[in-house]
């Protein structure tokens, strides 16, 4: 007998979680401060306040467990997308031949955001804090787009102005981001551009530079740094952001107690951290506490940018023009550039210190896979659940097809639990690439890995000046 309660199960909006969970105070190491690239001390408050919104900084350093989300902005989660569905995936269990309910396969469907993937929870929030704390402008960099077309969601239902960087290869690439942003009433130049000295120091020798993260993260926070209402606005990687995702583990949990279903194994993809953060951290600090010891998490990561698989635990440079805070956390070095044949996203060098952490205390393992399987794994999906995946999300669906299958095979019992981050709809150029059978595998050299952090322009942090 089917139970229709267990193949897609619903919060009501007002179960929407009243507080957010803070994982620093819990976690087996003390967390590292973000460091000031102009003196290599950790960035005082005043600095912080002066680049970021105020409420997010305090978050990022606050020692309390639970940090109330305020009722105006979860009214706002409730009118808009949250709670997100979750889902038993039981056409793809089928596909796989994992009959009854030995070995399930559950996802958190963050897609069904206004723009497609979880980047909303933090965009909202920052956007919420700066109109209350009287800031008039937002202003941040994007890759693809994906952040960019967040944070202009957010700004607009907030009425304040926002100015995204994004960098001109994509910009020229894919104008469906670049459409949506303006939709919402976003600026967006292509970067490196001739607004800011930063951009002008490659916009002027070639007015054509393809541009790229680095370049665009300088250009952001220089812009933000000329008027005192103005400030600059983060996507992933850091605590606060973390802090704003954790909405998605704690309805996962009451999701899967609703079900009574215990989960054997959390899996999400990790660019900068943020939505296997979110995802996890609720359970985490259960694993931390002894509740659910034996929870494995799984950060799965491409070959072509193993950040926390094969980089180095240290300081670096959170961007590669070196303007952006130095953190302690998994790198590829600031100098990394990925490679032009990989398609599959998270393309970042860095992980979140917090993911950085977690993985060195062994609370957390990662994974690799290769783009060509990545990208099989999300038309599998397509094909099962209806829903065409994010590149980046389809490492998540991978990873799980992988376990669900291992667990068949040995005959075991798993409940198998994976954050859908995003749909797919704005990134059709690596399906297509894969369906002319022109996207190839791509794994990082060691060499290239080892070059990359030795080079004599990684930061040395002396630990013992504060
Ligand atoms: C940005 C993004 C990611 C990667 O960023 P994280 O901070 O690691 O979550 C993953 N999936 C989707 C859909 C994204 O938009």
């Amino acid at each position: 007998m089917i139970d229709f309660n267990k193949t897609r199960i619903l919060l009501e909006p007002n179960e929407i979680p009243k507080e957010w969970v803070n994982i620093v105070p819990d976690l087996p190491a003390p967390m590292t401060p973000l460091i000031n690239p102009m003196d290599g001390k950790p960035a005082p408050p005043e600095l912080a306040f002066a680049i970021f919104p105020k409420e997010c900084v305090l978050q990022e350093v606050s020692q309390e467990p639970l940090i109330p989300i305020p009722n105006e902005l979860r009214e706002i989660y409730a009118g808009s997308y949250r709670p997100t569905p979750l889902h038993r995936a039981l056409s793809l269990e089928k596909e796989l031949g994992i009959p009854g309910d030995d070995i399930k396969i559950f996802y958190k469907n963050e897609s069904v955001s206004p723009t497609g993937s979880h980047k909303p929870n933090t965009a909202l929030a920052q956007a919420y804090y700066s109109k209350r704390d009287g800031v008039n402008e937002l202003i941040t960099e994007t890759g693809a787009g994906q952040w960019g077309s967040a944070l202009s969601y957010g700004c607009n239902l907030f009425d304040i102005k926002c100015t995204v960087y994004m960098v001109r290869a994509s910009f020229l690439q894919k104008p469906g981001r670049k459409i949506l942003m303006r939709a919402y009433d976003a600026q967006v130049h292509a970067s490196p551009s001739n607004l800011t000295d930063s951009g002008k120091l490659y916009y002027e020798s070639d007015p054509d530079h393809p541009g790229s993260l680095g370049i665009a993260i300088s250009e952001a926070v220089e812009h933000s740094m000329r008027s005192d209402k103005a400030r600059y606005s983060l996507g992933s990687v850091v605590n606060f952001v973390l802090l704003h995702q954790t909405i998605i583990g704690q309805e996962v949990k009451a999701q899967l107690n609703k079900i009574e279903v215990k989960p054997d194994v959390l899996i999400g993809c990790m660019g900068g951290g943020s939505n296997l953060g979110g995802f996890m951290i609720p359970f985490a600090r259960d694993k931390l506490h002894g509740i659910l010891p034996d929870l494995e998490i799984v950060g799965v990561e491409p070959r072509a940018c193993p950040s926390v698989c094969k980089g180095d635990y240290r300081w670096d440079y959170g961007d590669s023009a070196k303007k952006a805070p130095i953190l302690k956390m998994h790198t590829l070095g600031h100098n990394f550039i990925p490679s032009p044949i990989h398609a599959g996203g998270l393309r970042y060098h860095g992980m979140a210190p917090i993911i950085s952490i977690l993985s060195g205390k062994k609370i957390m393992s990662s994974v690799m896979h290769h783009q060509t399987e990545v990208i099989s794994s999300g038309l599998m999906f397509a094909k099962t659940e209806g829903i065409l995946p994010a590149p980046e999300a389809a490492h998540a669906i991978k990873e799980a097809i992988d376990q669900a299958l291992a667990a068949k095979e040995n005959k075991e019992k798993k409940n198998i639990v994976f954050n859908l981050s995003g749909h797919g709809f704005f990134d059709l150029l690596a399906y297509k690439e894969h369906m002319m059978g022109n996207l190839v595998d791509y794994e990082m050299p060691r060499e290239e890995i080892e070059k990359a952090l030795s080079a004599p322009d990684m930061p040395k942090i002396d630990e013992t000046r504060f």
